[in-house]
C-alpha cells in the first residue's frame, strides 16, 4: 500500500512572517494525522522558519527548484546540499511554471533529480501535457519523454526517493480540473511507464500524485482513484482552512478498472 502524499506549492508567495503564521496554523490543525505524508514547499527564503515553526508536526518541508551543482559559482542558485542544511527533505523539480517560463528541459530536470538523489533527499518529480499537446494527441507522446528523459540514468533502488506529480498544464491555476477518469487515465499511463523503463516493483511503489486546482470540493473524487496516491496543490494550499480539508480526505473504496 502507498501511504497517500499531500503536498502543498506555495509558490512566489508569502513573507517570512506570513508564513511561519501559514506553518502554525497547518501544525495545529494537522497534529493528530500519522496517515498522510504532508509537505509543504514554501520560497527559499522562508525554508529555515518553515522548518523551526514544523517541527514536532507531521509537515515535512520541501524546495520550490534546487540547481544541480553542489557548490560553485553559479549565481544566483541554491544546490540540494543547502537544501539539506536547512532541513528540507526534498525539492519540487521539473514544475510546468519552470519548463515554461524559464525554458527547463527534460535533461536539465534530469540533473536536478540526479543531485537530489545524490544529496539522499527525495525529488518530486512533475510532468504534465498542455491544452494543445492534449488535444493534437501527443499527451502520451510527451509524457512518454518527460517520463523517459527526466528520470533517466536512474536505477529501481533510487526510484524509492521519487515521487511523480502528474499536473495537466491546462489545470494548473486555471480552476479547471482533470475529470476523476481523464486523471486515472493518466495514472494508469504513467504507471505503465514506471514499469516499462523500471520494473514492477517500481511502478507497484512510486506515489503518483496530481496537481491542478485541487480543491477541498475535489479531492475525495481524486484520491478515490486506485492509481492517485495524492496531490500536489497550488493555490488551495495558501488557505489553511482549505490545506487542512485535503489532507483530510474522505477515504473511499478506490474506483476498481
Ligand atoms: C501547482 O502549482 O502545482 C498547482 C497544481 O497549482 P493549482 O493547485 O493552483 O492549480
Amino acid at each position: 500500500m502507498r501511504k497517500p502524499i499531500i503536498a502543498g506549492n506555495w509558490k512566489l508567495h508569502k513573507t517570512v512572517e506570513e508564513s511561519r503564521q501559514l506553518i502554525k496554523a497547518l501544525a495545529e490543525g494537522l497534529k493528530d494525522v500519522t496517515d498522510v505524508e504532508i509537505v509543504v514547499a514554501p520560497v527559499f527564503t522562508s525554508l529555515e522558519s518553515v522548518v523551526a515553526a514544523a517541527k514536532g508536526s507531521p509537515i515535512a518541508i520541501a524546495a520550490q527548484n534546487c540547481y544541480p551543482a553542489p557548490s560553485g559559482a553559479f549565481t544566483g542558485e541554491v544546490s540540494p546540499a543547502l537544501l539539506k542544511d536547512v532541513g528540507c527533505i526534498g525539492a519540487i523539480v521539473g514544475h510546468s511554471e519552470r519548463r515554461q517560463l524559464f525554458g527547463e528541459s527534460n535533461a536539465f530536470i534530469n540533473n536536478k533529480v540526479q543531485a537530489l538523489l545524490a544529496a539522499d533527499l527525495r525529488a518530486i518529480f512533475c510532468i504534465g501535457e498542455t491544452l494543445d499537446e492534449r488535444e493534437s494527441g501527443r499527451m502520451y507522446d510527451i509524457l512518454t519523454m518527460q517520463v523517459k528523459e527526466g528520470l533517466a540514468g536512474l536505477t529501481p533502488e533510487q526510484m524509492a526517493k521519487v515521487v511523480v506529480a502528474y499536473e495537466p498544464v491546462w489545470a494548473i491555476g486555471t480552476g479547471k480540473t482533470a475529470s476523476n477518469e481523464e486523471a486515472e487515465e493518466a495514472h494508469a499511463f504513467i504507471r505503465g511507464l514506471l514499469q516499462g523503463n523500471f520494473n514492477e516493483k517500481v511502478a507497484e511503489n512510486t506515489p503518483i500524485l496530481y496537481g491542478g486546482s485541487v480543491k477541498p470540493g475535489n479531492v475525495d473524487g481524486l484520491m478515490a482513484q486506485e492509481d492517485i496516491d495524492g496531490v500536489l496543490v497550488g493555490g488551495a494550499s495558501l488557505v489553511a482552512e482549505d490545506f487542512i480539508r485535503i489532507v483530510r480526505f474522505e477515504r473511499t473504496e478506490p474506483a476498481q478498472h
